[in-house]
Formats: C-alpha cells, structure tokens, sequence
C-alpha cells in the first residue's frame, strides 16, 4: 500500500510503499477513500505529544470494507465505513456503563507476539499503526469494533469528517455537555473540532452560540454554520467580551484549540452554574490556572474525550442530521487534495488558512 510515512517531530511525511498484513481474527481491511487532516495529527507532528516513528499518521477516514478476518461478524466486503479511533471491546465495565470511548481494554489490539500490521516492503521492518486507525494510506487494517456500517448514499469525503473532528465537535456539545435549549454557549476556537461545536450547539437548540477565534475567515464561516455572535480575540479579552454580550457568562463554554489561554479564557467566559469543557488536546505538560474562588458558584470545568461518543449510535445519527441539511459538512472541508498533499495541508492547517483539508484517494 502507499502511505504517508511519520519519522519523528518536525519532520514532513514521506510517501511510502508499505505492506499490511492480512487480517486476523476480527479485523478488517478498509480501503481508504477519504481521510481529512486533523489537528491532532498535527500535534504529534509538532511534537506537542510524543509518538514512536516510523508511523502512519492519519485516523480522520471513511471507506469500503474490502476483506474480513475469519472472526468477523459486523460488516462484509461492500459494506461504506467510517472508522474511529474510540476502538471498545464491548465488555470491559466502560464499555457496559455507557462509556466505550474510555475503553482501554487491550482485546482489540494485537498480541506482541502477533506479527506487526504495517510493515516496509524492502525490508520487513515495522511500522507503527497510529490510534489504531493509520489513515494517511490506501488501505487501513483495523479491529471491527473500529469501524461503524453506513448507508451507502452518504459521500465518503463528508463521511470521513464525522470520524474525528464532528464526532468531537458535536459530540462534545451533545454528549458530554449535554447543551439545553435556550441556553447559552461560547466555542473558543473555530477550525473544525470548534465548527463542529457550534454545530452540535444549534442542533441542541442554544439559543446564543458565541464564536470566538483570532482568523476573521474563521469567524465568517462560523456565523454561515450557526454562530450568532462573534469575538475576534485577536484585538480584545474575549472572555469580557463574552461575558459582556452575556449580561454575566455564559452555560456552556468549549475549548476546541488545545491552548491553556484558551482553556483559561473558556472557564472565565462562564455564567454561575456553567460548565467549560475543553476539547482540544492541550500539550503534555503543560497545566491550567483557574482561581478557586469560582467552584463556589457551582463552576466547572471538565474534559470530552472524542465527544463521549458511542460511535456506532452517534454516526449513523450525524449522517441523518447532514443529509436532513441539520448538520453542514460541505463548507467544512476548505480543500481536497492527494495523499501527497499531507505536508502542503499540514502548513495550511497551521497557518489557519483552512476548516479542513481532506486527502482523497483513488
Ligand atoms: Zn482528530
Ligand atoms: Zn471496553
């Protein structure tokens, strides 16, 4: 398979002639039609979180199941997937109180005495998969409690978006937040994840979805996709500026950036009683401040691991809300490139010039 080849932070990709295995037991082969570039992708390439190399980055993907192990029972050659990094084995106690996405239990991995899933093609030596998914290529291998079945009507490039960065958005607001109607909400930052957010706002029926970035592009786009105010936090606190428009603070306030300004600035942006949560991956090592004093009016501050989904009831869900016109995928993706593309998409996603790109195969 061709693949998008990781060697360490601060490096750019390499396009490779990889090998994958065939599939054992309950996994899949999924051939890659699409694969957005998301942040997190990017974290590991700018070395904010640590990630053994060579690897294929890339979890953001949908596809067409192409080959089963002799195990699986869920999807069959044909099937339209979208895969995701929340991989649950079903029995572990996460997995049976309504939480798969906290799933740690190792039954869905492969042995070490396994051989490994990606390999060179001159040589034999391993590659790493990445969150268990490895999307950067045109084949992926994974377990089939990573892949959710999906109607076939839905365009896998808008499809693949669901995978990471909307299942976080929207999943946040819904799932983990649990947004009321009427309430009101402030999104710090407005890339995908952010997008995603006030998205999953408006669906919940928010009657105030406050849009906050440092990009006016950002901004625009955030108001076409149901923002209606925003703070351009490149000239003024925008927390004030959200409190302000708020007559105090708002319910629910989202981090979608991994800053811990940001993060800091969400949790001021609060009324009494409300509740930040940050979504965007913060570097290792890094902590927020907070004062204290605000827990006494019932503030809180809490974390959303990839929108506290269960995958295969919220996917399906999403893809009803898009193909409804409830939940806005096409403005989403700024561009569509090749997987050579990577390094030029990755560029772009730093200097803020794109939603999203997304990596299309053939
Ligand atoms: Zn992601
Ligand atoms: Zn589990």
């Amino acid at each position: 398979m061709k693949a998008a080849v990781f060697h360490g932070a601060h490096e750019p990709l390499t396009i490779e002639e990889l090998e994958l295995d065939k599939p054992m037991a309950r996994e899949v082969v999924v051939r890659t039609v699409a694969s957005g570039v998301c942040h997190s992708d990017l974290h590991f390439v700018d070395g904010f979180y640590p990630h053994p190399a060579p690897a294929v980055l890339g979890h953001e993907a949908a596809g067409i199941v192409e080959d089963v192990g002799e195990l699986v029972t869920y999807v069959q050659p044909g099937d339209h997937v979208i895969s995701c990094l929340s991989v649950f084995c079903g029995t572990c106690e996460k997995c049976l109180t309504g939480h798969p996405n906290l799933c740690v239990s190792s039954d869905t991995r492969r042995a070490p005495s396994d051989p490994p899933k990606i390999t060179y093609k001159r040589d034999g030596a391993p590659v790493q998969q990445f969150l268990n998914i490895s999307s950067f290529a045109d084949r992926m291998l994974l377990h089939e409690n990573a892949v959710v079945k999906i109607r076939q009507d839905m365009p896998l490039d808008r499809a693949a978006l669901i995978g990471c960065g909307v299942m976080t958005g929207v999943g946040a607001a819904l799932n983990t937040a649990k947004v009321e109607p009427g309430s009101t909400v402030a999104v710090y930052g407005a890339g995908g994840v952010g997008l995603a957010a006030i998205q999953g706002a408006l669906i919940a029926g928010a009657r105030m979805i406050i849009a906050v970035d440092v990009v006016e592009s950002k901004l625009a786009l955030a108001k076409e996709l149901g923002a209606t105010h925003v703070v351009d936090a490149s000239s003024r606190d925008p927390a004030k500026a959200v409190r302000d428009l708020t007559d105090g603070g708002v319910d629910y306030a989202f981090e979608a950036i991994g800053l811990k300004s940001a993060a800091e600035q969400a949790f001021s942006s609060l009324a009494a009683g409300g509740v930040a949560t940050i979504i965007g991956m913060i570097p290792v090592g890094e902590k927020i401040e907070i004062e204290g004093r605000y827990f006494l009016s019932e503030r809180k501050i809490q974390g959303s691991s990839m929108g506290s989904n269960r995958f295969r009831v919220d996917m399906p869900r999403y893809i009803e809300f898009y193909l409804q016109g409830r939940l806005r995928l096409d403005e989403m993706i700024t561009r569509r490139g090749k997987l050579e593309d990577v390094n030029e998409a990755f560029r772009a996603m730093k200097a803020g010039e794109v939603a999203r790109t997304v990596l299309m195969f053939d």
